[in-house]
């Protein structure tokens, strides 16, 4: 049931709206992305749309995640940084695509939640961290692709310093309602930035995105 569910999201809701990387629309294909959602989300898992995973965290809409992950343009032999596990979805979907994932959460039982459902799958190419990725991961790079699944402010400085020459940073860019997906390219020389299409993502808190906002009670 859930593999051709699975099929049906990637023709409909992926290969329509433009997703050409071979790739990347079999990685979709198959990593069983119900079981990065509760129990009782499961018949939703499929669906075009974000679907909360607690702790006021989301799954991306599965066309995101396809988008991202071509803007990557991920191969074999590359080291990719992932800031935000979230589910652990992403971060499965480029364990097949690449040689090894080091992947950031912020939330202990997130990336707690991440770590059991990676496991069971079987999962081995990936290791999860606890922390705040707007910094990067100085002791693991520099990575021929970082992603950043959360919306910032700005691109972080410290992950555009943690590519590799040749290598690529995407990351929603704006205010905390609307970002621009944005990817930036280490050249030889510099950098080079260039914007895509709007979304709209849960913030990147920490030091180079936004301030953790205060209850008001403190
Ligand atoms: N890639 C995830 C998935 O497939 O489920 C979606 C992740 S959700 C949209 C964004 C995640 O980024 C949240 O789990 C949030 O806690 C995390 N996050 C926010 N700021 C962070 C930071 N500075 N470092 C690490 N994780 C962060």
């Amino acid at each position: 049931v859930e593999r051709s569910e699975r099929d049906a999201m990637v023709e409909t809701q992926i290969r329509a709206r433009g997703i050409r990387d071979g790739r990347v629309l079999d990685a979709m294909r198959e990593v069983p992305r119900h079981r990065f959602v509760s129990q009782h989300l499961r018949t939703q898992a499929h669906q075009d749309r974000p679907l909360s995973i607690g702790m006021g965290q989301t799954i991306s809409q599965p066309y995101i995640v396809a988008l991202m992950t071509e803007a990557l343009r991920p191969q074999a032999a590359h080291r990719v940084l992932e800031v935000g596990t979230g589910s652990g979805y992403q971060t499965a979907v480029l364990a097949r695509l690449v040689s090894h994932v080091d992947s950031v959460e912020r939330i202990p039982e997130l990336a707690d939640a991440a770590r059991r459902v990676l496991q069971e799958l079987g999962v081995t190419n990936v290791t999860l961290h606890l922390g705040d990725g707007s910094c990067g991961l100085q002791t693991a790079g520099p990575f021929d692709g970082i992603l950043v699944t959360a919306g910032s402010p700005e691109v972080p400085r410290p992950l555009m310093e943690q590519l590799r020459v040749g290598g690529r940073l995407v990351v929603p860019v704006g205010d905390a309602f609307h970002q621009t997906l944005t990817t930036v390219v280490r050249e030889p020389t510099g950098f080079r930035t260039h914007g895509g299409i709007g979304c709209v993502f849960v913030p990147l808190i920490g030091a180079h995105g936004w301030e953790e906002r205060k209850t008001g009670y403190e």
